[in-house]
């Protein structure tokens, strides 16, 4: 497997400072809460004042990390004026409100994804929740497993700040002009459903969030908000838009290291997938439930955060394998899914 170039090796900027990573381009990070303990954001020069690409998880260490950087880089001559989050998910959009009202400006951001992260902050959980229930019973969940899952719903509003009420579109295609240099939004889907990727030509440079890492494969799930979706059909034919990009771009990722060495790297995710799929018909030899799946894959013990995440995944590939013909699905008189090779 192809090893990325990193550009600074694995050195990190210090919580509240930057590195420079291009000319006008800073590279800061903030604290996850998670095993994956990061996000990586980004600081554009943006002529007489500063754009930002994506906000951090809304915890209070975040919010006092953005006030050791606004008192450095933010200054009346040199306002911050626009924020830009790539998608819905809290550790991108966290702070997007709060930063919003902070320091008087709009956020930017595709319609789906600020639709998801206004509609999720709006969910407490509350809410009766059957159809979920048959989803995660009929991946193979036991009741106590289902359970368990469907408890972890409604916690997006604790770890966003409010979302604002009014934004700015951005779509595929757009030329957004940062700092006097086109940056083009690039639409990736499968992770999210409308993710907001950024590309300068001039600079040689993409802003990939979390659709394109260079370590770690992006989560690509089946949500029981939609239990018939293909989201790694979407995902690998996506990852196709970025393979017209010169070799020599500058990948920034959301996670882990800015990196060089794009289109080896759209090769192993999709070779990493390619790999899944392969395991997973394999797991279907005899009928096999999602959770069948999910242990052939996985092969660990799991709490239930990485469940949640783990059945997503094993759904998504099996889901892709009954689109290409490669499994039928037979559903019991219970409501559990088994999935079968078609040999
Ligand atoms: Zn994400």
């Amino acid at each position: 497997m192809y090893k990325p170039e990193y550009l600074f090796g694995t050195d990190v900027p210090e919580l509240g400072t930057t590195l420079n990573v291009a000319p006008g381009v800073y590279w800061l990070r903030m604290p996850l809460p998670f095993q994956l303990n990061h996000i990586n954001l980004w600081l554009l020069e943006d002529g007489d004042g500063w754009t930002v690409v994506d906000t951090g998880i809304a915890r209070d260490e975040v919010k006092e990390a953005w006030k050791i950087l606004a008192a450095t880089y933010f200054s009346r001559d040199k306002p911050l004026k626009r924020i830009i989050v790539t998608h819905y998910h809290p550790d991108h959009v966290g702070l997007a409100g709060w930063m919003c009202e902070e320091f008087g400006v709009m956020l930017s951001m595709p319609l789906t994804e600020w639709s998801f992260a206004k509609m999720f902050s709006l969910d407490t959980g509350q809410a009766k929740r059957d159809d979920f229930t048959a989803f995660y019973r009929g991946a193979g969940f036991d009741a106590a497993m289902t359970k368990e899952v469907n408890g972890r719903i409604g916690r997006y509003p604790n770890v966003v700040s409010p979302i604002p009420n009014s934004f700015v579109r951005i779509g595929e295609g757009d030329e957004l002009s940062i700092g006097g240099r086109n940056w083009r939004v690039i639409i990736g889907t499968g992770h999210a459903p409308e993710h907001a990727c950024l590309y300068c030509d001039e600079a040689k440079i993409l802003i990939s969030g979390d659709q394109i890492l260079p370590r770690i494969s992006p989560n690509v799930s089946v949500w029981p908000q939609e239990p018939t979706a293909n989201p790694l059909a979407l995902f690998l034919s996506s990852l196709d838009k970025f393979r017209n990009l010169p070799a020599n771009t500058l990948v920034l990722p959301s996670h882990d290291w800015p990196f060089h060495g794009l289109l080896q790297r759209l090769d192993d995710l999709r070779l990493h997938h390619q790999e899944r799929l392969e395991k997973s018909w394999q797991a279907c030899a005899t009928s096999a439930t999602g959770f069948d799946v999910l242990k052939a894959l996985f092969n660990r013990e799991f709490d239930a955060h990485q469940l949640f995440f783990a059945i997503g995944e094993a759904l998504a590939h099996v889901h892709h394998l009954e689109a290409s013909g490669r499994v039928s699905r037979h559903r019991d008189r219970s409501g559990v899914d088994y999935f079968k090779q078609i040999t």
